[in-house]
Protein backbone atom coordinates (compact mmCIF):
# COMPACT_ATOMS: atom_id res chain seq x y z
CA UNK A 1 0.00 0.00 0.00
CA UNK A 2 2.89 2.17 0.28
CA UNK A 3 3.12 2.75 -3.51
CA UNK A 4 -0.41 3.36 -3.75
CA UNK A 5 -0.56 6.16 -1.25
CA UNK A 6 1.71 7.75 -3.92
CA UNK A 7 0.27 6.23 -6.92
CA UNK A 8 -1.86 9.53 -7.73
CA UNK A 9 1.30 11.30 -8.69
CA UNK A 10 4.04 13.61 -7.69
CA UNK A 11 3.33 16.76 -5.17
CA UNK A 12 2.14 19.54 -7.45
CA UNK A 13 0.18 22.59 -7.33
CA UNK A 14 -2.18 22.01 -9.45
CA UNK A 15 -4.92 19.46 -9.08
CA UNK A 16 -4.73 16.74 -11.96
CA UNK A 17 -8.10 15.32 -10.54
CA UNK A 18 -9.66 19.26 -11.41
CA UNK A 19 -7.69 19.20 -14.25
CA UNK A 20 -8.90 15.75 -15.16
CA UNK A 21 -12.27 17.82 -15.78
CA UNK A 22 -10.90 20.87 -17.94
CA UNK A 23 -13.70 20.97 -20.58
CA UNK A 24 -10.96 22.31 -22.99
CA UNK A 25 -8.77 19.01 -22.64
CA UNK A 26 -10.96 15.98 -20.98
CA UNK A 27 -8.18 13.59 -19.60
CA UNK A 28 -7.66 10.68 -21.73
CA UNK A 29 -8.37 8.03 -18.54
CA UNK A 30 -11.65 9.16 -17.59
CA UNK A 31 -14.04 6.05 -17.79
CA UNK A 32 -17.13 7.57 -16.19
CA UNK A 33 -18.95 10.61 -15.08
CA UNK A 34 -21.01 11.15 -12.90
CA UNK A 35 -23.53 14.24 -11.76
CA UNK A 36 -20.98 15.09 -8.81
CA UNK A 37 -18.44 12.72 -9.61
CA UNK A 38 -16.24 10.68 -11.65
CA UNK A 39 -14.37 7.50 -12.48
CA UNK A 40 -10.25 8.20 -13.74
CA UNK A 41 -7.66 5.58 -14.74
CA UNK A 42 -4.51 5.85 -12.28
CA UNK A 43 -2.03 6.78 -14.76
CA UNK A 44 0.81 5.40 -12.29
CA UNK A 45 -1.18 1.82 -12.19
CA UNK A 46 -0.55 -0.23 -8.85
CA UNK A 47 -2.15 -3.02 -11.10
CA UNK A 48 -3.84 -3.22 -14.35
CA UNK A 49 -7.38 -1.45 -13.65
CA UNK A 50 -6.26 0.65 -10.90
CA UNK A 51 -9.20 3.01 -10.06
CA UNK A 52 -9.81 6.04 -8.62
CA UNK A 53 -13.18 7.64 -7.62
CA UNK A 54 -13.14 11.38 -7.19
CA UNK A 55 -15.90 14.22 -6.29
CA UNK A 56 -15.89 16.91 -8.77
CA UNK A 57 -15.80 19.53 -6.15
CA UNK A 58 -12.01 19.73 -5.49
CA UNK A 59 -12.85 18.86 -1.08
CA UNK A 60 -9.80 17.13 0.63
CA UNK A 61 -11.81 15.97 3.64
CA UNK A 62 -14.82 13.51 4.10
CA UNK A 63 -16.10 16.29 6.27
CA UNK A 64 -15.92 19.06 3.59
CA UNK A 65 -18.31 16.90 1.08
CA UNK A 66 -21.73 16.61 1.15
CA UNK A 67 -24.30 13.73 1.70
CA UNK A 68 -25.48 13.57 -2.15
CA UNK A 69 -21.59 13.40 -2.91
CA UNK A 70 -20.60 11.01 -0.83
CA UNK A 71 -23.59 8.87 -2.07
CA UNK A 72 -22.73 9.00 -5.48
CA UNK A 73 -18.69 8.87 -4.67
CA UNK A 74 -19.19 5.10 -3.11
CA UNK A 75 -22.42 4.16 -5.64
CA UNK A 76 -19.31 4.38 -8.47
CA UNK A 77 -16.96 2.67 -6.12
CA UNK A 78 -19.45 -0.35 -6.11
CA UNK A 79 -20.04 0.28 -10.04
CA UNK A 80 -15.82 0.40 -9.58
CA UNK A 81 -16.04 -2.99 -7.64
CA UNK A 82 -18.44 -4.59 -10.82
CA UNK A 83 -16.57 -3.81 -13.54
CA UNK A 84 -13.05 -4.41 -12.47
CA UNK A 85 -14.62 -7.91 -11.52
CA UNK A 86 -16.17 -8.37 -15.14
CA UNK A 87 -13.22 -6.90 -16.86
CA UNK A 88 -10.43 -8.30 -14.92
CA UNK A 89 -11.59 -11.57 -13.14
CA UNK A 90 -10.54 -10.01 -10.16
CA UNK A 91 -10.69 -12.03 -6.95
CA UNK A 92 -11.25 -9.30 -4.60
CA UNK A 93 -10.55 -5.04 -4.64
CA UNK A 94 -7.90 -3.01 -2.41
CA UNK A 95 -10.80 -0.25 -1.64
CA UNK A 96 -8.96 2.54 0.51
CA UNK A 97 -8.24 6.22 1.17
CA UNK A 98 -5.78 8.73 2.28
CA UNK A 99 -6.94 11.58 3.46
CA UNK A 100 -4.46 14.85 4.12
CA UNK A 101 -0.71 14.29 3.27
CA UNK A 102 0.67 13.08 6.59
CA UNK A 103 -2.00 10.16 5.47
CA UNK A 104 0.24 9.60 2.18
CA UNK A 105 -2.41 11.06 -0.14
CA UNK A 106 -0.57 12.00 -3.13
CA UNK A 107 -3.17 14.29 -4.23
CA UNK A 108 -3.55 15.62 -0.73
CA UNK A 109 -6.55 18.04 -0.95
CA UNK A 110 -8.52 16.43 -3.12
CA UNK A 111 -10.54 13.19 -2.14
CA UNK A 112 -10.05 9.78 -4.39
CA UNK A 113 -10.81 6.23 -3.15
CA UNK A 114 -8.88 3.75 -4.90
CA UNK A 115 -9.48 0.61 -6.02
CA UNK A 116 -6.86 -1.73 -6.75
CA UNK A 117 -8.02 -5.53 -8.38
CA UNK A 118 -6.37 -8.42 -6.77
CA UNK A 119 -5.90 -11.77 -7.81
CA UNK A 120 -5.07 -14.97 -5.81
CA UNK A 121 -1.54 -15.21 -5.46
CA UNK A 122 -0.58 -11.76 -6.54
CA UNK A 123 0.70 -10.94 -3.48
CA UNK A 124 3.43 -13.77 -3.59
CA UNK A 125 3.95 -12.87 -7.25
CA UNK A 126 4.71 -9.16 -6.43
CA UNK A 127 6.90 -10.21 -3.11
CA UNK A 128 9.17 -12.15 -5.81
CA UNK A 129 9.41 -9.34 -8.37
CA UNK A 130 10.09 -7.39 -5.06
CA UNK A 131 9.92 -3.27 -6.10
CA UNK A 132 9.34 -4.13 -9.76
CA UNK A 133 5.86 -3.16 -11.73
CA UNK A 134 4.23 -5.45 -13.89
CA UNK A 135 2.02 -3.66 -15.29
CA UNK A 136 1.28 -4.92 -19.10
CA UNK A 137 -2.03 -3.10 -20.20
CA UNK A 138 -1.53 0.67 -21.44
CA UNK A 139 -3.57 2.53 -20.01
CA UNK A 140 -5.72 3.57 -23.33
CA UNK A 141 -6.06 -0.34 -23.28
CA UNK A 142 -7.50 -0.31 -20.07
CA UNK A 143 -10.19 2.95 -20.83
CA UNK A 144 -11.36 0.87 -23.98
CA UNK A 145 -11.95 -2.16 -21.92
CA UNK A 146 -13.96 0.01 -18.66
CA UNK A 147 -16.04 2.59 -20.79
CA UNK A 148 -18.59 0.16 -22.09
CA UNK A 149 -19.06 -1.57 -18.97
CA UNK A 150 -19.39 1.38 -16.94
CA UNK A 151 -21.75 2.86 -19.56
CA UNK A 152 -24.08 -0.25 -19.45
CA UNK A 153 -24.24 -0.42 -15.38
CA UNK A 154 -23.46 3.04 -14.31
CA UNK A 155 -26.40 4.81 -16.41
CA UNK A 156 -29.22 3.01 -14.21
CA UNK A 157 -27.59 3.61 -10.23
CA UNK A 158 -26.52 7.08 -11.58
CA UNK A 159 -29.69 7.83 -12.67
CA UNK A 160 -31.23 6.21 -8.96
CA UNK A 161 -28.67 8.06 -6.89
CA UNK A 162 -29.29 11.63 -8.13
CA UNK A 163 -31.00 12.78 -5.62
CA UNK A 164 -31.27 16.53 -4.94
CA UNK A 165 -28.58 18.14 -3.76
CA UNK A 166 -28.53 18.65 0.21
ZN1 LIG B 1 -8.98 19.37 -7.31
Amino acid sequence: MDYVTRAAGPDSDACVFCAALDPAALSPLLVCRGERSFVILNKYPYNNGHLMVVPARHVGRLADATPAELTEIITLARVSEMALTEAYRAHGINVGMNVGRAAGAGVRDHLHVHLVPRWDGDTNFMSVVGDTRVVPEEPAASVARLRPIFERLAGPVLGAGAAPSS
